[in-house]
């Protein structure tokens, strides 16, 4: 990236100024750990978000509230009943990248082995973009194409909503990757809800073994009113694999990421099934 200059806005309205007045050449910064990895040379200036106060985990009747600038250090560190998302902070790259890297800043510009996107899609989390006006955006709408390109010139993304575990729900979350610094090869997430000993929704999300992060909805609606357990897990999960395309991420091939998904899909979904089991009144 090549900054000539940055600017540090105190409220959103006076960021979202900004940037409408910069235009092309205005670009958020938020924990600025994504631009080593982008190669635009043109000349930009930074408009950081991090004194907009959006840096807030709130509890809410129906989860929890987590405002564009909260670091994968403070996801990691929060706690309360239901939610999940420590599991996926823990996991995330190295202590330094964590304190510096926020949930906004890494959902808006994807990879193929972004870890956020993952957990998001199978929670169903819904994505608030600030712009003239508010929207809320459902996670699979969001990630459906690369979601900078939802966003208008001045708007902001300004929280995500997450839903809390309840009673008979479970999570399950696989990053597979060879150190623990690594870019992953395979994640998967599962939310499943289980009513009368069946599964009575179940989300299935993965990413780094794809082109992008996506849903296996064919997986999903297999699954959707079965008793579940490991033949009925593996049995779906194979019926379903072919709904996707498969594409190995650093030296590994199509076919091993295919397999590897096969794997930790019925993973995850055992891992949130015996949560769900054990998630009772
Ligand atoms: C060495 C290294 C290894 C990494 N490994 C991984 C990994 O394995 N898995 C993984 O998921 N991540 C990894 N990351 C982090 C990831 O690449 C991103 O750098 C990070 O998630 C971006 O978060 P940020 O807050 O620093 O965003 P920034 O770098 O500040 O911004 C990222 C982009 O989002 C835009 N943006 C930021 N906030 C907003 C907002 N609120 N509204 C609108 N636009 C916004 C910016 O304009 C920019 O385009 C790694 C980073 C490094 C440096």
């Amino acid at each position: 990236m090549n900054y000539i200059d940055f600017t540090i806005p105190q409220t959103l309205t006076e960021a979202r100024d900004a940037l409408k007045a910069l235009g092309p050449e205005g670009m958020p910064v938020a924990g600025s750990t994504l631009h080593v990895f982008l190669r635009d040379e043109a000349p930009k200036v930074a408009v950081d978000l991090r004194q907009l106060g959006l840096n807030r985990i709130d509890a809410e009747a129906d989860g929890f509230v987590v405002g564009a600038t909260a670091t994968v250090t403070d996801m990691d560190e929060y706690a309360a009943p239901g939610w999940v998302l420590d599991r996926v902070a823990c996991e995330f790259v190295t202590q330094p990248i964590r304190n510096m890297a926020t949930i906004g800043g890494s959902i808006v510009r994807v990879f193929p082995w972004s870890d956020w996107p993952v957990p998001l899609l199978a929670l169903d989390a819904q994505l608030v973009i600030t712009g003239d006006d508010e929207r809320t955006m459902g996670s699979s709408e969001f990630f459906a194409v690369q979601p900078f390109h939802h966003l208008h010139p001045g708007d902001l993304l300004t929280a995500v909503q997450v839903p809390a575990l309840r009673t008979g729900e479970g999570f399950g979350y696989f990053k597979e990757r060879r150190t623990s610094t690594d870019f992953s090869r395979c994640t998967v997430a599962v939310w499943l809800q289980l009513a009368q000993h069946k599964i009575a929704a179940v989300r299935v999300a993965i990413g780094a073994a794809t082109p992008m992060p996506r849903r296996m909805p064919a997986i999903e609606s297999a699954l959707t009113g079965a008793r579940p357990g490991p033949d009925a897990f593996t049995q779906a999960v194979q019926a379903g694999l072919d709904e996707a395309r498969w594409k190995g991420l650093h030296g590994i091939s199509d076919d091993y990421a295919r397999h590897l998904a096969s794997v930790r899909i019925v993973d995850a979904l055992t891992a949130a099934w015996t949560e769900a089991k054990g998630n009772t009144e």
